[in-house]
């Protein structure tokens, strides 16, 4: 789960962070009243609050006066629909707003805290190219990036280890003493609160030799996030892909993706497999979908009204293994959602394994036009074939 910047900043914040003073709006409408208190005579930052980075570029951060020009600037930002490299093509619609008293930059970096599945421990990535795209510094220059990576302790970072870390900044004495303490809790951000990655980019000195947060990125572990409450709180659902979200009511694993063939498939190795004969065979997957193991006629109905849901999708290619999950139960599920909602686009099913008999004869006696496949190449054949 993905938390807004603002929302970030208060955790740094209760964490002993250095952050700006900010306030966030909600509406257009509350701006005047939001902002009257602010002092005219300052210098703010405008920030659009969604979940995607790269709003600099995009005219989602914005230097202005207080006063009249942070009012009518406000309301410019308000209701953009921001395109920026993370948020697709379609861009994210700006709900909510920051406002910053601004900084004077002397200098950006790049501190990021997050957990390395690969070798089972904390890394921290830390960089002086900040402010920019810290992917495309790794791709050019990667020697301007340390990664540091510790061992899982309760202790935290070592005093050695923390050198090591903000070594690449070159503090002074001062600033290595501030360093040092947003190192540590990075670390217990994300441990106490079961973060995956914390990242400030930029992390600045200003001209008057302060150490700030500029911005701030957090992203939740999902499967930890039962047990913190405080963090559930935050999410935005505004957010987030609204089918990614009937889908998780379902406890389904759905992904939407940008192609034309809808899959409905279950188990995720099946489904990536799925995915790559689909591309084979020259077409693109509209999502990502494992309906699960045990999935029931409900949730099969919810699944396939999910795909049809998608503008996008030409065709759809169902593939199951049926091992727990059985065909007949597959099969009256994708009946019963057909009859919900028009199919007007072809279908192509592919069944295997547990009671594909039955589920094949309720499929033939259900009139809906079906393309039947014999194995996952016939399938993904048969349903590029379909569409074109
Ligand atoms: P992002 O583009 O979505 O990552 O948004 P950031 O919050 O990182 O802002 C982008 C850039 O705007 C930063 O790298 C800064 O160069 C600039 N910026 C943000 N806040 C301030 C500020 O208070 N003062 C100044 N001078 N520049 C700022
Ligand atoms: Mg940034």
């Amino acid at each position: 789960m993905n938390i807004h910047e603002h929302q970030a900043k208060e955790i740094l914040k209760d964490f002993g962070v250095p952050v700006s003073k900010g306030i966030v709006i909600f509406s257009e409408n509350d701006i005047a009243k939001d902002t009257k208190n602010l002092d005219t005579n300052k210098k703010y930052v405008l920030k659009a609050q969604i979940h995607a980075g790269g709003r600099g570029k995009a005219g989602g951060v914005k230097l202005v006066e207080g006063g009249k020009e942070l009012e009518n600037e406000a309301k410019k930002m308000f209701g953009k629909n921001l395109v920026t490299h993370q948020t697709g093509p379609e861009g994210k619609k700006v709900q909510r707003l920051y406002i910053e008293e601004a900084s004077d930059i002397s200098k950006e970096f790049y501190l990021s805290c997050l957990v390395d599945r690969e070798s089972s421990k904390i890394a921290f990535i830390s960089s002086t190219e900040g402010g920019m795209d810290i992917e495309k510094v790794a791709m050019e220059t990667p020697s301007k990036i340390l990664t540091k990576k510790i061992d899982f302790s309760d202790q935290g970072p070592t005093k050695s280890e923390i050198a090591e870390i903000i070594s690449i900044f070159k503090f002074n004495e001062n600033q290595k003493k501030i360093a040092e303490k947003l190192v540590v809790s990075l670390y217990r951000i994300l441990i106490e609160k079961d973060a995956n990655l914390i990242e400030i980019n930029p992390l600045i000195i200003t001209k008057d030799d302060k150490i700030i947060c500029l911005d701030a990125k957090m992203n939740f572990d999902d499967n930890a996030i039962f047990r913190r409450p405080e963090i559930l709180k935050l999410r935005d659902l505004n957010e987030e892909e609204p089918a990614e979200i009937e889908a998780s009511k379902h406890d389904l694993a759905y992904i939407k993706l940008n192609g034309s063939i809808g899959c409905m498939v279950n188990g995720a190795g099946l489904a990536m497999a799925t995915m790559d004969i689909i591309k084979l065979y020259g077409e693109e997957p509209a999502n990502f979908l494992d309906v699960g193991g045990g999935a029931t006629k409900e949730k099969v109905t919810a699944a396939f009204k999910l795909i049809l849901a998608d503008k996008n999708v030409k065709g759809i290619l169902i593939n199951i293994f049926g091992g727990i999950m059985r065909c007949d139960v597959l099969a009256l599920g994708v009946v019963e959602a057909a009859k919900q909602v028009n199919l007007s686009v072809p279908l192509v099913v592919r069944l295997a394994g547990t009671n594909f008999k039955e589920g094949k004869e309720i499929l033939d006696k259900s009139n809906l036009k079906i393309l039947s496949a014999s194995d996952l190449n016939d399938a993904a054949k048969k349903i590029v074939g379909a569409i074109k």
